[in-house]
């Protein structure tokens, strides 16, 4: 493709994380024509990841998590159009249509509206908190605020959202108690074994966990909550917070004519037409690993960090990134960092080659075929790095464990 021109308008839907980054990566790549931003929030670009941790926690205001101040956005010179969401994308003519009425056409669009929380079918509906938007985390401390000490929070879903709030609310001196549906949190992104082995992390923490129960429904009455399990038990809670996952925002794309499917379908260049791209937690992409190509879509700062600059430096050059994209995500639940490099499966084999859940930092290799696929580490952040080449290019489990750079 011929690089951006002055003359291009680019307009970018999704005023978040991914989408900001690649308008400020777009400019540093040196494009100096029209750059439009349009978000459904009122609330300039900020950074997710901190709501969960350093806000929770009372530790930043929420204003802390702000990506784009002021100057930035200046310096940026973006057109930014908050608060009003886009209803609609004509793709031949690259034209974005927003729920006021008004249009805006630019030469390329890039979709970037990412996802929101999902939220199960319980009685007591908007009463349940989620944690996803700068009024989630609002809202949440709020009502936590008017708690006293050793109140119960019944955190539905014992995933990285739910352990995460767990532990701020445990931190706050409130009583959460976690309930997660599955065998053991995590076994169906980690798999079975690594599960197992940061299964005492919440009981370590002093945070109640229960493993495999069934909720029937949660009601809210005069008094608070009650959640109602299968087994005709229930728990009484003075708030109730879901972590129950995501689910994407393409509904405004249904007529568009693109290919969406749990999220919207792209090539390795992240390209849905030759002018429209998406980028961030909406991008079903196709994704080349030392284990071959596959269509994925993936939740992850840094794959969305990756993605935003990498289709800047594609637009501004023609030149599409050759390197190998090795996700990488992090999670600080239960006073433990949680980090993962990689897309293993949880059906890989997984070995550990440093470290036990005894000593309470460890570090994992996954492999598939015997080619290496992923790292997990526990609280071991310089293992982890010292290994991250082994997923460069494609290593065998077997010249990993020869070198075994975890030991360095
Ligand atoms: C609480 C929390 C903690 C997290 N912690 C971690 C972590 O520790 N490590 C990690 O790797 N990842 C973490 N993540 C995930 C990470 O934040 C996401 O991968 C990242 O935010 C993705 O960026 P995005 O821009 O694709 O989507 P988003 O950040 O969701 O941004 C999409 C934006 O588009 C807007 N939008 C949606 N529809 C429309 C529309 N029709 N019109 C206009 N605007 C629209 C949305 O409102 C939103 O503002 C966390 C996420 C959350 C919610």
């Amino acid at each position: 493709m011929s690089p951006l021109t002055s003359s291009d308008h680019v307009v970018v839907v999704g005023a978040g994380f991914a989408g900001w980054r690649f308008a400020e990566a777009l400019r540093r790549e040196g494009y100096d024509g029209a750059l439009s931003l349009i978000g459904d929030e009122p609330y300039a670009p900020y950074d997710r990841p901190p709501l969960s941790k350093q806000v929770l926690a009372g530790k930043w205001d929420v204003e802390r998590a702000t990506l784009a101040t002021p100057e930035h956005l200046a310096k940026t010179e973006v057109v930014l159009r908050l608060g009003v969401a886009a209803v609609g994308l004509d793709v031949a003519t690259t034209t974005v249509h927003l729920a006021d009425g008004t249009e805006v056409a630019g030469t390329y669009v890039v979709i970037a509206t990412g996802a929101r929380a999902r939220r199960l079918p319980f009685s007591a509906d908007a009463g349940i908190h989620t944690l996803r938007d700068h009024d989630d985390v609002v809202g949440l401390l709020r009502d936590v605020g008017r708690l006293d000490a050793h109140d119960v929070v019944a955190v539905v879903g014992g995933g990285f959202i739910g352990a995460e709030v767990a532990t701020q609310l445990h931190a706050r001196g409130l009583r959460p108690i976690v309930l997660e549906a599955g065998e053991r949190p995590l076994v169906h992104v980690l798999g079975s074994e690594p599960s197992s082995w940061l299964g005492n992390l919440a009981s370590d923490a002093g945070i109640e966990l229960r493993n495999g129960v069934q909720i029937s429904d949660v009601v809210r009455d005069a008094d608070g909550f009650a959640v109602q399990f299968a087994d005709g038990t229930e728990l009484r809670a003075a708030l109730v917070v879901e972590g129950a996952g995501a689910v994407v925002n393409v509904e405004w794309l249904a007529t568009s004519g693109l290919s969406i499917d749990n999220g919207v379908v792209v090539d390795e260049r992240l390209l849905a037409t030759d002018r429209v791209a998406v980028i961030g937690d909406v991008a079903r992409f196709n994704w080349k690993s030392v284990t071959g190509e596959e269509l994925v879509r993936i939740e992850h700062w840094e794959v969305a960090n990756v993605h935003a600059n990498g289709l800047a430096h594609f637009w501004m050059t023609g030149q599409p990134s050759t390197s190998l994209l090795v996700p990488y995500f992090w999670s600080d639940q239960y006073g433990k960092k949680i980090q993962m490099l990689g897309h293993a499966r949880p059906t890989d084999e997984v070995v550990r080659v440093s470290g036990g859940p005894e000593g309470g930092k460890w570090v994992a290799v996954y492999s598939r075929d015997g080619v290496v696929t992923g790292l997990l580490a526990l609280s071991h952040p310089r293992a982890l790095m010292l290994s991250k080449h082994l997923l460069d290019a494609p290593t065998t489990l077997a010249q990993a464990l020869g070198e075994a750079p975890w030991a360095g």
